[in-house]
């Protein structure tokens, strides 16, 4: 979310103004820790759960994914976390789907959205969350995700029946996994939930034996080294684990989580690496194919990057 529009959708709302200011709240200045890194994602909160507040985050952020261009533009959220008495789950999800929407028509960026269960939220909201992102499939909604605390949740069983219905709808499915547990949790969330996509990651790096089964099973790390970074999680973008996932030979591509926490568009992200964090233009290559192998969007929308790249 754009500063701006906080501070907008704020003054309509009567939402009062953070300490220091809308930029302040939602942007850090430095690396920190998770905690620090998610304070800042939920100052955001306050002033997202209204129908048309989601509705133009959601077509602002297509515009400026746009404007520093990205081909294609997948989007997660949780939606439990906006829901009000007057706004249910599936309006929620609506309403940034249409957001979306909006902005791929207006900037021709194609757009899919990730649903995210949170590990916090209880067994019938995430069962609800994965209804209401099944109800969607195929008109915008792509895929389903897991996110949030896996220290004081790390048990991934009551995902298995939201998993089971987003599959039978055709979803594509992702977990955030071994972000903060350790190794083994990536491969729980691919057998467990069927996912072929791991969110983050960044322990699977501790344990080769993880690593190699990941990359025999076509495993791929969805990796925001930077956010990492702000996190605590990694050092450095030299020292982040998706050099090890390289050459371990598993699926890397890459991400921003996000943008406006820590104020950086994924072409700055691709800059950086190349640029003294490790990683090579075939590197990058091979994560752009992988991107466009792994992303949860229509076959025409596929083979139009493929012939993009090729
Ligand atoms: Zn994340």
């Amino acid at each position: 979310m754009r500063a701006e529009t906080a501070a907008a959708i704020a003054r309509e709302r009567g939402v009062p103004e953070p300490h220091g200011g809308w930029e302040a709240a939602l942007r850090m200045q430095a690396p920190a820790d998770l905690t620090v890194f998610l304070a800042h994602v939920a100052a955001a909160y306050p002033v997202m759960g209204f129908e048309d507040a989601l509705w133009r985050i959601a077509r602002e952020s297509v515009e400026d994914a746009a404007a520093t261009g990205d081909d294609f533009l997948e989007i997660r959220f949780g939606p439990a976390t906006h829901r009000r008495a007057e706004l249910p789950i599936h309006a929620v999800i609506g309403a940034v789907r249409d957001g979306l929407a909006e902005g791929s028509r207006a900037t021709g960026l194609p757009t899919g959205l990730v649903v995210c269960l949170l590990r916090h939220s209880d067994r019938e909201t995430n069962l609800e969350v994965a209804r209401a992102a099944a109800a969607h499939a195929g008109n915008g909604v792509v895929g389903l995700d897991v996110a949030g605390d896996e220290l004081r949740w790390p048990s991934n069983e009551a995902y298995v029946e939201p998993y089971r219905i987003a599959a039978a709808a055709g979803l594509g499915l992702t977990a955030h996994a071994a972000e903060a547990s350790g190794a083994g949790a990536a491969r729980e969330a691919a057998e467990l939930l069927g996912v072929k996509r791991i969110g983050h990651g960044t322990h699977a790096a501790d344990d080769p034996d993880v690593l190699a089964w990941a990359a025999g099973h076509g495993l791929t790390f969805e990796v925001c080294a930077t956010s990492n970074i702000y996190t605590g999680a990694a050092r450095s973008l030299r020292e982040h684990p998706l050099h090890a996932f390289l050459a371990a030979g598993a699926g890397v591509v890459l991400g921003n989580d996000n943008p406006v926490t820590i104020d950086r568009s994924l072409a700055d992200e691709e800059r950086d690496l190349l640029a003294g964090g490790g990683l090579t233009s075939d590197q990058l290559a091979a994560i752009h194919r992988r991107a466009v192998a792994v992303g949860f969007m229509d076959d025409s929308v596929r083979s139009g990057l493929r012939a993009r790249f090729h």
